[in-house]
């Protein structure tokens, strides 16, 4: 069994140890000690990081009572040296401790059962057995939760007997029934845990809930607790302070801002269309005008889209509904649109598809007009020639 230095001292970052077992595997070597600073992995908080000898610690895991730690290499001679990865460790005592008074704050406002907490490198989540908590509700949880931090209560762990638990307020049961772990925010909260937290609830810091989520009939909360949640209000401020340099409005008037620059810019949008939608029908006469033979219209214009042409088309048709159409727009990608009413022998569609599927392209339609796409500008009029000479005798 290994002596569990991490619940006698949370804030041990080095030790030494006797080496007890060394066995191989393929993702490297796994070490028993006599006694460890690595916290294992369990209870929805992650394994600790760190070096023994000066060897990389990849994974702590516990078995039977035994604590394994996974090196990257092997370890020489009896005792070793352990240094643990005091950032990671600390953040995730910050993480755990507000936990648990979110926890106990949610238990005792809206009788919600803590169902779930996983703890990871990006986010931390708390599940709650409640279908649902209003933006007003996620407030008073925060309030009451910092409320709890500020006062800086004494944060207790020991294990308890039998005889103990019976007379203890726990918030859940105990998951295992020997050697029970209880954590205890100074008379307000009991709980069986075996994770580590600071001493003090002041070492949380801040706790901020992001975000809630509606999950298997419960609300899940992303919460950043200490450090985490200077860094959020970091990146955040980062964010805005850009915004009000992009929009060179000062901070109350930020919202405003942005929302009437979206405005206006759906006004443009909107302005645009119709003047498009102008431009293609003064197109459309002129090509009208200038048909060859009073017949044909073969255009091709680099600054029109697919959609461009498709308007255009339709509207060279609903004012001259006889005439043979090609037209091609090249902007972004070649695309074409084709139309000729004055054959009934001929269907449109499957013409210009096997033409189209010559040069590589797709396209199809019905028996009086087509569309598809090529990918070779150059095909293009390649494509109109072959059409023409069908569609022009
Ligand atoms: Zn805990």
């Amino acid at each position: 069994m290994t002596e569990k230095l991490y619940y006698q001292n949370p804030y041990q970052t080095r030790a030494t140890a006797i080496v007890n077992n060394i066995i191989k595997s393929k993702e490297g070597y796994w070490v028993t000690l006599d006694k460890t600073i690595f916290y294992p992995e369990g209870g929805g908080q992650p394994f600790d990081l760190g070096t023994v000898n000066g060897i990389e610690l990849k994974k702590v895991v516990e078995k039977d009572g035994d604590v394994w730690h996974l090196l990257a290499d092997y370890i020489t001679g009896d005792e070793v040296e352990c240094q643990l990865n005091w950032p990671r460790r600390f953040d995730h005592m910050q993480q755990h401790g507000g936990q648990h008074i979110i926890s106990g704050v949610a238990d005792k406002t809206f009788q919600a059962a803590t169902v779930g907490f996983h703890l990871s490198e990006h986010y931390t989540t708390v599940d709650l057995a409640v279908p649902q908590l209003s933006s007003l509700q996620i407030e008073q949880l925060e309030t009451e939760v910092n409320s709890i931090v500020f006062a800086n209560k004494n944060i207790h762990s020991y294990f308890a007997d039998a005889h103990q638990l019976i007379n203890l307020p726990l918030r859940k049961k105990p998951s295992v029934d020997q050697n029970i772990r209880i954590v205890e925010i100074d008379k307000y909260d009991y709980s069986p845990c075996c994770g580590t937290h600071p001493q003090l609830t002041g070492e949380i810091g801040l706790v901020k809930v992001l975000k809630t989520e509606k999950i298997r009939g419960n609300t899940r909360l992303y919460i950043v607790c200490g450090y985490r949640a200077l860094n959020k209000f970091t990146q955040d401020h980062y964010l805005i302070n850009s915004l009000i340099d992009l929009t060179s409005a000062n901070e109350s008037r930020l919202l405003e801002a942005i929302k009437r620059t979206y405005h206006n810019e759906k006004l443009k949008h909107k302005e645009i269309n119709s003047l498009t939608e102008q431009l293609l029908n003064y197109k459309a006469l002129e090509l009208i005008r200038l048909k060859k033979d009073n017949r044909v219209i073969n255009y091709i214009d680099d600054n029109l889209t697919g959609n461009d042409i498709k308007k255009l088309l339709s509207l060279i048709v609903k004012h001259s509904p006889e005439t043979i159409v090609l037209l091609a727009g090249l902007k972004d990608s070649p695309k074409l649109a084709v139309y000729n009413s004055s054959d009934p022998d001929l269907h449109i569609g499957d013409i210009f598809k096997n033409i189209v599927s010559r040069y590589g392209g797709k396209g199809g339609g019905n028996k009086i007009s087509a569309q598809g796409s090529c990918s070779n500008v150059k095909d293009t009029t390649k494509i109109f020639n072959d059409l023409s000479q069908i569609f022009i005798k």
